[in-house]
């Protein structure tokens, strides 16, 4: 199975409905913590997405992302619009884009066909989204926030696809290490964003940006099981 156009889609439309489902637990979180809003964001960002790939004949899965990337930044206020935004375009931007293959060209591909994306490839770009994070909001692991899950979760996806696991496997094994990473920022006091103005009062609540990112890498592991 490779990451193609088809299941690029599917993967927003799951994250979508993810977030649909979550987004009163995501709301709750960030009350604790921060302003209330996450759960809102995510939802207003993943619908707008969804539109803006109706209709949209993108050329590969790097266009999709890319395209899923730009909608989150710029419907999407707060500091997750910005940072996963960034994290898409930087993932799709990292994925060989068959647009590009043309046969007059020396050293491309047959038209149309790029190298399909398999667990490997999709590993190097969820790293490069994860780099774009870090980039924007200079997080650290231990710092309570995406990059808490999505470390662990690009660690996982690595190491299956380099023991030669199969695309669902992989994102699966990403997917737990997610949730596990998500639910380790529970002691952790916040030292970027919103929450880090609670100081020690931050501690005790799961992160909801680390708690988000597990449903995006969940629901990637959903979609490449179906
Ligand atoms: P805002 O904090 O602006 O209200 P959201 O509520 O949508 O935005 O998102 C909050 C989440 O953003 C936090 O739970 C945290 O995981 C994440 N976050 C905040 N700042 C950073 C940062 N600098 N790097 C990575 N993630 C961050
Ligand atoms: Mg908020």
């Amino acid at each position: 199975m490779d990451f193609d156009t088809p299941l690029a889609e599917a993967w927003i439309r799951a994250i979508a409905a993810a977030v649909e489902k979550e987004q009163d637990r995501l709301t709750e979180l960030d009350s604790a913590i921060g302003d209330g809003d996450h759960g809102s964001n995510l939802r207003r960002g993943f619908s707008a997405a969804l539109a803006a790939l109706d209709g949209l004949q993108p050329a590969g899965p790097g266009a999709v992302l890319t395209k899923v990337g730009s909608t989150l930044i710029s419907k999407v206020g707060g500091a997750s619009g910005p940072l996963y935004g960034k994290a898409f375009r930087a993932i799709g931007a990292a994925l060989p884009d068959p647009a590009l293959s043309d046969p007059a060209l020396p050293g491309s591909a047959l038209p149309g066909s790029a190298d399909p994306v398999g667990p490997a490839t999709l590993a190097e770009a969820l790293a490069a989204g994860l780099d774009a994070v870090r980039a924007l909001g200079k997080a650290v692991p231990g710092d309570k926030t995406i990059v808490d899950a999505y470390t662990p979760a690009v660690a996982a996806f690595r190491a299956a696809a380099g023991a030669g696991a199969t695309l669902p496997e992989a994102a699966s094994a990403a997917a737990d290490a997610a949730d596990q990473g998500a639910r380790d920022t529970v002691p952790l006091q916040a030292r970027k964003g919103r929450a880090s103005y609670l100081g020690e009062r931050s501690i005790g609540h799961q992160d909801p940006g680390a708690t988000s990112t597990a449903l995006l890498f969940r629901a990637l592991a959903d979609v490449t099981a179906a």
